[in-house]
């Protein structure tokens, strides 16, 4: 097969990773016709529930990694922490999307605003931490702390108000490489999901629209789409840098990009994944063709969907014993519910989530 060639319904499609995340990718595969190869350490987990081949092993397992590319016809994934050695062994076998050069960026948010500065995407002010913490800059306070690597959902960020408490916190986070972010006063937070395809080699690109998130302790709560909050200048500048970001990176599949909106009008970016995301679970219900679906179709090299939304919608995350309130959301009418299957409540788990829709 060739490198562009499509990838047609009644193969496999591989994932790395079984979260909720994986879990939704896998329905949508199935729906169009694929089985899923789904990779992960642990086993008791969302997408091993839908999963067509499992395969629960470490990721520096061989006899594993020759099992995944043997059933797969292309590789994807639901988180950006995979290792990079990994998806670089995979590729050599099939097709990665996305390929590990975009996970080198978007696994370390040093490199990410690094990025984003390069392509002269705006960003709130942001250097190394150490150059703070050691005494060799200055910087404003507030600001927010936040390790490089593997941070996700508030952890492994800290607010702080002055150098003490950066100093303190620093050493919390055990004095790990760290970016500090001066803290964005911002009008509300929103969040554009690029999907880049690779059909006929032409890479077309498609936005969803940018939908309004709101996050209490660094977790994503609610989202909404349309929102008063986003004119149409803050959806175009949105919607360039996502496409910015997503070309630029060379992107196959999707690119979420979160984004601040100040009170003056303007849009900053603050941090990118190469895979669905959570702003985007309300495409399920409310768009033509849903985030996942759209991954599946760009990565087997087929047409875009249209990302457009035939109904207006919103989404609530339900974290921890959120969970139980299942049966009341069943009684609404115009609620999809959507539970994970995750064995364990934790306070702040994701479990689930809930889109109302409503007419546009
Ligand atoms: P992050 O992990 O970078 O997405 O941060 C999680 C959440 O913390 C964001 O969605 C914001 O609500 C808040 N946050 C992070 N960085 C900043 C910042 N520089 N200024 C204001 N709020 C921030």
């Amino acid at each position: 097969m060739r490198h562009h060639d499509p990838i047609p319904p009644g193969t496999r499609i591989g994932i790395l990773g079984a979260g909720q995340l994986g879990k939704m990718i896998a329905i949508a595969a199935a729906r169009l016709g694929y089985e899923t190869v789904i990779w992960s350490p642990e086993g008791d987990i969302p997408a091993m529930q839908v999963a067509s081949y499992p395969i629960i092993a470490p990721y520096d397992n061989e006899e594993a990694l020759r099992r995944f590319v043997n059933l797969a016809a292309v590789a994807t994934l639901e988180f950006e922490n995979i290792p990079v050695d990994l998806v670089e062994k995979i590729a050599e076998h099939i097709p990665t999307r996305p390929n590990a050069a975009v996970l080198r960026v978007t696994q370390d948010r040093w490199e990410e605003k690094d990025f984003f500065q390069r392509m002269r995407i705006p960003i709130t002010r942001t250097v190394r931490a150490e150059v703070v913490v050691d005494g060799h800059a200055e910087f404003p306070f507030p600001a927010f702390l936040k390790t490089c690597r593997l941070g996700y959902d508030g952890h492994g960020q800290v607010r702080v108000k002055n150098l003490a408490e950066l100093r303190d916190a620093y050493a919390t986070l055990g004095h790990v490489p760290c970016v500090l972010e001066e803290e964005v006063d911002f009008l509300c937070e929103i969040s554009v999901i690029a999907a880049r395809g690779i059909a006929e080699q032409k890479h077309e690109i498609r936005c969803y629209p940018a939908v309004h998130n709101v996050h209490s302790n660094g977790i994503l709560r609610e989202t909404k789409w349309p929102s008063s909050a986003v004119t149409r200048a803050v959806e175009y500048e949105a919607k360039r840098i996502a496409e910015v970001a997503a070309e630029t990176l060379g992107v196959q599949g999707l690119l979420a990009v979160e984004m601040f909106v100040t009170k003056d009008g303007r849009v900053l970016a603050n941090e990118m994944a190469p895979r669905p995301h959570n702003s985007g679970h309300g495409t399920i219900d409310a768009c033509y063709t849903d985030q996942y679906e759209q991954l599946v179709r760009a990565i087997c090299g087929h047409p875009l969907g249209d990302p457009t939304p035939h109904s207006a919608w919103r989404m609530e995350n339900l974290l921890g014993d959120q969970l139980g309130l299942w049966q009341y959301i069943l009684r609404q009418p115009s609620a999809k519910l959507h539970l994970y299957g995750k064995g364990q409540v934790r306070p702040g788990r994701k479990m689930g989530h809930v889109t109302f829709l409503s007419p546009r």
